[in-house]
This record gives C-alpha cells, sequence and structure tokens, in this order.
C-alpha cells in the first residue's frame, strides 16, 4: 500500500534520504528506529506530503505521490498522521477537535460527525473527556485524542512520529495499548518509535536507519535477537 523507490531528498544542500526504497503492506505495522537526525520523521512526513522529495518515487494505494496538488489532498485523506506534539487545538473541545475535518474536508453531516467521534472516543477510551479542552486533559489523553482525531478521517494509513516521546512513564502505556488494538484490527501503520516492548510485539518489520539509508530491515526476533549488519548490533547496543 505504500511504495517507495529509490526516495532521495534534500533540505538545501543536505541530503537527508539517500535512495530509500520501502514496500509496506496492506495491514503491515512497520516500526522505524535509527538515532536523531537519521532521516526518521523526514521519511514518513514523505509519506503524507508534509515534505517533498527530489528524486524517485512514492505511491500511496496506488496513487502517485508527485508536485500535483490535487493528489496531495487525495493522500492526507487515506494517510492520517499522529506527532509527538499532539498539535491539537487549544481553543476547541475534544469533540470538536476530532469532528472538525470531517465536517469540513470530507462534507460529513454534523450528526454523522458527532457519532463517529463518540464511537472513536469510545474506542481511544475516553469517552468521558468529549466537552473538555486539550489543556485539561493528561499527555495520554491528549494523544489519545490526537489518534481519534486521525482515525476520524477513517484513513487507510496511519503514520506515527514518536508518538510516546513526549509523555510522562506512566502515560505511555495507555497510548501503545490503543495502538496495540488498531494494529490488531487491522490497520496499516508506520511508527517511529523507540519503544522496543511495543517493537517485538506488534511490528511485522522492524527498520534501521542510520544518516538517510536503510539500514536493515527484519523480524522483530532477528532485528533484536540476531541482527546482520554491524551497524544494527552498535545502535541496539546503546539502546537496549
Ligand atoms: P529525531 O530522532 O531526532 O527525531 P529523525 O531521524 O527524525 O531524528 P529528521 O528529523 O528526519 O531525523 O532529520 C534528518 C536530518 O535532516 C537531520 O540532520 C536534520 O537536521 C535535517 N532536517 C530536518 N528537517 C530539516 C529542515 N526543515 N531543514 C533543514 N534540515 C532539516
Ligand atoms: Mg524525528
Amino acid at each position: 500500500i505504500i511504495i517507495a523507490d529509490n526516495v532521495h531528498k534534500w533540505y538545501g544542500k543536505f541530503h537527508a534520504l539517500r535512495g530509500i526504497s520501502l514496500t509496506v503492506n496492506l495491514g503491515e505495522v512497520v516500526v522505524l528506529m535509527g538515532p536523531s537526525g537519521s532521516g526518521k520523521s523526514t521519511l514518513i512526513r514523505t509519506f503524507n506530503a508534509l515534505e517533498d522529495y527530489q528524486k524517485g518515487k512514492i505511491e500511496i494505494d496506488g496513487i502517485t505521490l508527485s508536485h500535483d496538488l490535487r493528489n496531495i489532498e487525495a493522500i492526507r485523506r487515506e494517510v492520517g498522521m499522529v506527532f509527538q506534539q499532539f498539535n491539537l487545538f487549544p481553543h476547541l473541545t475534544v469533540i470538536q477537535n476530532i469532528t472538525l475535518a470531517p465536517i469540513w474536508v470530507r462534507h460529513l453531516p454534523k450528526v454523522k460527525a458527532k457519532e463517529l467521534a463518540i464511537q472513536l472516543l469510545e474506542r481511544v477510551g475516553i469517552l468521558e473527556q468529549a466537552y473538555k479542552y486539550p489543556g485539561q486533559l493528561s499527555g495520554g489523553q491528549q494523544q489519545r485524542v490526537a489518534i481519534a482525531r486521525a482515525l476520524a478521517m477513517q484513513p487507510k494509513i496511519m503514520l506515527f512520529d514518536e508518538p510516546t516521546s513526549a509523555l510522562d512513564p506512566e502515560m505511555v502505556r495507555e497510548v501503545l495499548e490503543v495502538m496495540r488494538s488498531l494494529a490488531r484490527d487491522g490497520m496499516t501503520m508506520v511508527v517511529v518509535t523507540h519503544e522496543v516492548g511495543f517493537a517485538r510485539e506488534v511490528a511485522d518489520r522492524v527498520i534501521l536507519m542510520d544518516n538517510g539509508n536503510l539500514v536493515e530491515s527484519a523480524t522483530p526476533d532477528s532485528f533484536f535477537n540476531n541482527p546482520q549488519e554491524e551497524r544494527t548490533r552498535q545502535f541496539l547496543s546503546q539502546i537496549l
């Protein structure tokens, strides 16, 4: 459902992605790991056209991601994204945050959008917070709102960029639990995270990025227990 073929990106003169080729199949969960500055965020941001790229090709669910703005809109509708900083609208309630895009972008009637939002809030376990403002919620609750908001667009793919890195430890688990249940329901997911437990249990594939390259791509078992690349061993020795 995602096909990246020899993708290169430069920020000015800086070569941030150096020929990335990667296929993600429908229903697959791929975890991206790698040191700071290795290009993880840049790569997943190219998958929903938050970043452009200069060479190669990206295809999302059969749509080629070019510089054509119409395609970018189609892609954004299919690909949901959750960030480290939750990026909720502070002046809107939880339910307004979730219904905004379905009403204005998907043209869903308000009543339908609200029904959907309530369903999603139930799914992420915070229905009772529906009429609060983001500032009144814990970090873990805010991140679950952000996940519900992304799901409200009924995307085919969900991208997560270090969704638990800004959370206090006791809130990490509740967010990972929501992500785990999404994976169980068959959502296609690309997740940048350093949560080794999550990667081991949930990922179909774990990928190491370094310096704009894909170093190793393997099943969690092989990645963590029997890495093939010296660079992966070195990375794991720092995080395990
Ligand atoms: P982290 O783990 O710290 O989030 P990352 O693997 O997500 O790191 P990226 O954010 O993708 O790394 O950045 C890759 C490289 O591109 C870094 O060297 C970074 O400084 C550079 N970079 C990222 N965004 C920009 C930008 N807007 N302009 C210029 N350089 C950038
Ligand atoms: Mg990053």
